[in-house]
């Protein structure tokens, strides 16, 4: 019930995980009676399940009684590349992915039933790469492969170093990474005219502005890149739009929490880890396309050993097109189990605590004049610092990483920091799943404690 969620708890744990093991075990006993290849025919699946993922939670055994044996066959050992080694997974990921789409309100260009879809990466690293190589092979067939050199990807200087790398991999010289200047006017948020100035520059010198990374949830605060504007200036410049939403994207299955992924319509492609934010473990990055094509003909190959009826007569999907590797997991399967344990209800309640209890650390850091707020809290992630009694910034920087190192060493408690308008900041971050309120109680008390130590010394 919306407001009463538990992530499930050890002993809940014990007692699913042993029904489980039975499930498997049974499995494994029964295994000869099942045919070696899956019978069923393309489009199986989606005749079975319903169209959009359950508002309220389903019990185990409802979910065992479901498909869970079809899939765990496939899943205990799944070989999956193509649909044919892995009917299940394949259509199970379609379907997930389309009921997660639908929940986050993404547009349905993004849905399988059109042009577009979901696959599940293992990480947001090789999302931002896939869709980098297809946006980098769809311009250089319209311009010539020998024009690699003047290709400009845009991203600003909050953008994950995941662009940086994907970049390295995918041919772009550095010298052609624009990484545009953020700061606190905008909550370190990209601007639309910061933009606009340097494509109109990269065009002005013979260059080919191709991609654009933004970013909602920025890893060091939180910062929400302004999609619709972002995405205006793409589309009128023939750009690439990727939306980096790893961390935060998981947040906007809330309806209140929607409005900061407007402007997702103009994008290419969407990104979330559902292993960061969404109670599922890791692995399982999704990435939506709206445009399948582009990905498939990057990323595709054809050998005579992977050639089957399904494929060639391309009524199926093979994700091994839509990825580095050839072989994938069933990772749909955690994700389905996830949605279906919890129903989005549940899920919605739980981003609401984290927020909730990231905000009462706010206040808590509000309450104490020795510390300020560096940045405003979105999600659940509250950066601040302690004040230094010296104005000088770099005795405020020392003071507070003195701080972080002196809390840290309790082993209390972890956090992080990041250094924002060069300001040692730091990061009190709310996302793991047994949480409560008095452990943010009792984290709050050990920097206090810390901080008391450290100004005494000063
Ligand atoms: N993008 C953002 C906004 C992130 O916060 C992170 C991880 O912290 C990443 C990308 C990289 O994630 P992954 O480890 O899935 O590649």
């Amino acid at each position: 019930m919306e407001g009463e969620l538990k992530p499930m708890n050890a002993e809940q744990l014990r007692e699913c995980g042993h029904r489980m093991v039975d499930f498997i075990a049974d499995y494994y006993k029964d295994i000869e009676n099942f045919p070696v290849l899956s019978q069923v025919q393309p489009g199986y699946l989606r005749q079975l399940l319903p169209g959009s993922a359950p508002v309220h939670p389903d019990t185990l055994e409802d979910v065992l009684d479901g498909f869970l044996g079809e899939m765990l066959s496939a899943g205990i050992n799944m070989v999956g590349f193509s649909w044919i080694t892995s009917p299940a997974a394949t259509e199970l990921e379609m379907i997930v992915l389309d009921w997660l789409a639908k929940a986050l309100n993404l547009p349905d260009d993004f849905l399988s039933t059109g042009r577009g879809g979901g696959v599940i990466q293992g990480t947001a690293s090789e999302a931002v790469l896939v869709v980098l190589l297809a946006a980098r092979d769809k311009v250089l067939r319209k311009i010539g492969k020998d024009a690699i050199g003047k290709l400009v990807v845009y991203s600003s200087d909050q953008t994950h170093s995941a662009l940086q790398k994907a970049c390295q991999i995918a041919g772009i010289h550095p010298d052609n990474c624009r990484v545009l200047k953020t700061d606190s006017s905008t909550d370190y948020a990209l601007s639309p005219e910061s933009l606009s100035e340097a494509i109109t520059h990269d065009l002005a010198i013979g260059l080919v502005p191709f991609f654009l990374c933004a970013t909602v949830g920025s890893t060091s605060s939180t910062a929400v890149d302004p999609l619709l504007a972002l995405g205006k200036i793409t589309k009128s410049n023939g750009i690439w739009f990727h939306v980096d939403a790893a961390y935060a994207g998981s947040s906007c299955v809330c309806p209140e929490l929607r409005h900061y992924i407007d402007g997702v319509e103009e994008a290419d492609s969407f990104n979330m880890n559902a292993h960061k934010w969404f109670l599922t473990n890791f692995d399982c990055s999704i990435l939506w396309v709206k445009d399948r094509s582009a990905l498939i003909q990057s990323l595709s190959t054809n050998p005579e050993f992977l050639k089957n009826n399904a494929s060639e007569k391309n009524v199926v999907v093979d994700y091994k097109d839509w990825q580095i590797p050839l072989g994938r997991r069933f990772r749909s399967l955690k994700l389905w189990m996830v949605l279906r344990l919890y129903g989005l209800e549940n899920l919605q309640a739980y981003i609401r605590n984290h927020i909730k209890l990231a905000r009462d650390f706010e206040e808590l850091v509000a309450q104490d004049s020795r510390f300020e707020i560096v940045a405003p809290r979105k999600f659940s992630l509250v950066c601040f610092r302690l004040l230094s009694p010296q104005s000088d910034e770099d005795c405020a920087n020392k003071l507070n990483r003195d701080l972080l190192d002196a809390a840290n060493s309790t082993g209390k408690i972890y956090i992080s920091h990041t250094v924002l308008s060069n300001k040692y900041t730091l990061r009190f971050a709310v996302g793991a799943p047994l949480t409560e309120e008095r452990h943010v109680v009792d984290a709050w008390k050990v920097l206090q404690v810390e901080a008391s130590n450290l100004l005494r010394t000063l």
